[in-house]
């Protein structure tokens, strides 16, 4: 029964934070979802009966990194599909999305029947976005925020090709917009259909292998350690932290550990779906606005000066480095200008949830502007 009022105290104080009008946050989850190797192979079967008709395309948004590889011949495009390589190599943006839209619906007569995003956290969130901006006017900036999204997005499918971010099962897209980097969290982010497939994740090269797992283990650290938590974000945090130890710290054989990684990333994005990150994502945050720092090593070199928020997570986070001989880059911040700085500054304070989560109502009374200059002057 204590347990039980704490959980609701504890999601009533989120509640207030991110949906004022409901006691309990309804939030949606990806309804259906395959898993398995090879499992991608299932997926003109599963999109068949989406075909509105064949003037209605799929469009395929896939990583460039695999254009003239095998997985382009697996791809299920028939009629007028059409498949669009994108690079990953820098983060989504509004502009991007926008550009996109405007090309797909210049070029059909009808509305698509679906979206399929083909790769990483970029990918899956472009997907994402693009679905949502085709049938809401006014470009992917103006629904950056939370519960914007006025009209349902047509039908979206997400097939991750490297295992971390959770973006596979998150109701949010993070853009970078031309004011701030934000996600677009509604009901209708989230995907209809998502196939975990672990052999698409084979070529992923060590170092962002790490990176993005990364991104799993830090959003457990910050979920388990955070004001928010409550049962239900418990439960999927302890499972990702635990199968992130084995991957990390244990000897799987590389099919064990690639299907470990994926559920690792599903289940922490379920963690903070119901909870928040903190410290390491507020500041990296920052850093991706001013640098362009990517997602996971962003999150990396600002976590591994945390020791003072959450000193057994950054523990782990240094053997898990040394145990696979990953070096972060140093002197990153060195260089720059008290104006880079403050940049920083105020979008990692702007991201008021993460605070709240990482250290209660009161985090301003720890977090100024000289302490994240200290830690940002460490990187
Ligand atoms: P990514 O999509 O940025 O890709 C990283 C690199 O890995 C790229 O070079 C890509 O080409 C390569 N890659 C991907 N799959 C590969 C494969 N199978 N073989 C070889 N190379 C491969 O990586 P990410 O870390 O998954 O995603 C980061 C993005 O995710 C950021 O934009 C971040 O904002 C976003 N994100 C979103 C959410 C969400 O809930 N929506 C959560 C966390 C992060
Ligand atoms: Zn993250």
């Amino acid at each position: 029964m204590i347990a039980a009022m704490h959980i609701k105290k504890d999601i009533e104080i989120k509640n207030t934070t991110l949906a004022k009008s409901a006691t309990y946050r309804n939030f949606p989850m990806v309804p259906r979802v395959v898993f398995g190797e090879d499992g991608f192979d299932q997926l003109g079967d599963i999109l068949m009966p989406k075909r509105k008709s064949s003037e209605a395309p799929f469009i395929f948004l896939v990583d460039a990194v695999f254009e003239g590889r095998e997985l382009e011949n697996r791809i299920p495009s028939i009629f007028n599909d059409q498949i669009i390589f994108i690079s990953a190599d820098e983060e989504p943006k509004t502009t991007q999305v926008d550009a996109l839209a405007e090309r797909i619906l210049t070029k059909f007569t009808e509305l698509p029947s679906g979206i399929v995003g083909i790769g990483g956290g970029t990918l899956l969130d472009l997907a994402k976005a693009v679905s949502i901006v085709l049938t809401n006017k006014g470009g992917a900036a103006a629904y950056q925020g939370w519960d914007l999204v006025q009209n349902a997005a047509i039908y979206h499918v997400g097939i991750p090709t490297i295992s971390g971010t959770g973006a596979e099962v998150s109701r949010t897209t993070v853009l970078l917009g031309p004011e701030k980097k934000l996600g677009i969290n509604s009901d209708f982010t989230t995907f209809d259909q998502v196939i975990l497939d672990p052999n698409l994740t084979k070529g992923v090269s060590k170092n962002q292998w790490f990176f993005t797992g990364m991104d799993c283990y830090i959003h457990c650290i910050e979920s388990l350690n955070g004001t928010y938590l409550n049962a239900f974000s418990q439960s999927y945090g302890e499972k990702a932290l635990e199968l992130c130890e084995e991957i990390f710290l244990g000897d799987l054989c590389p099919s064990e550990s690639r299907d470990k990684l994926m559920m690792a990333s599903w289940h922490g994005g379920m963690s903070i779906a119901y909870s928040q990150v903190g410290v390491a994502h507020a500041m990296s945050y920052g850093l991706s606005y001013l640098l362009g720092a990517r997602h996971g090593i962003g999150n990396c070199l600002v976590f591994q000066h945390l020791t003072e928020f959450y000193p057994e997570g950054v523990a782990l986070f240094d053997k898990m480095r040394e145990r696979h001989g990953i070096e972060l880059p140093k002197g990153v911040c060195e260089n720059l200008r008290d104006s880079d700085f403050d940049v920083m500054i105020s979008v990692a304070m702007g991201m008021d949830p993460l605070w709240e989560n990482a250290l209660g109502k009161n985090w301003r009374e720890t977090i100024t502007p000289e302490k994240l200059r200290s830690i940002y002057m460490k990187i």
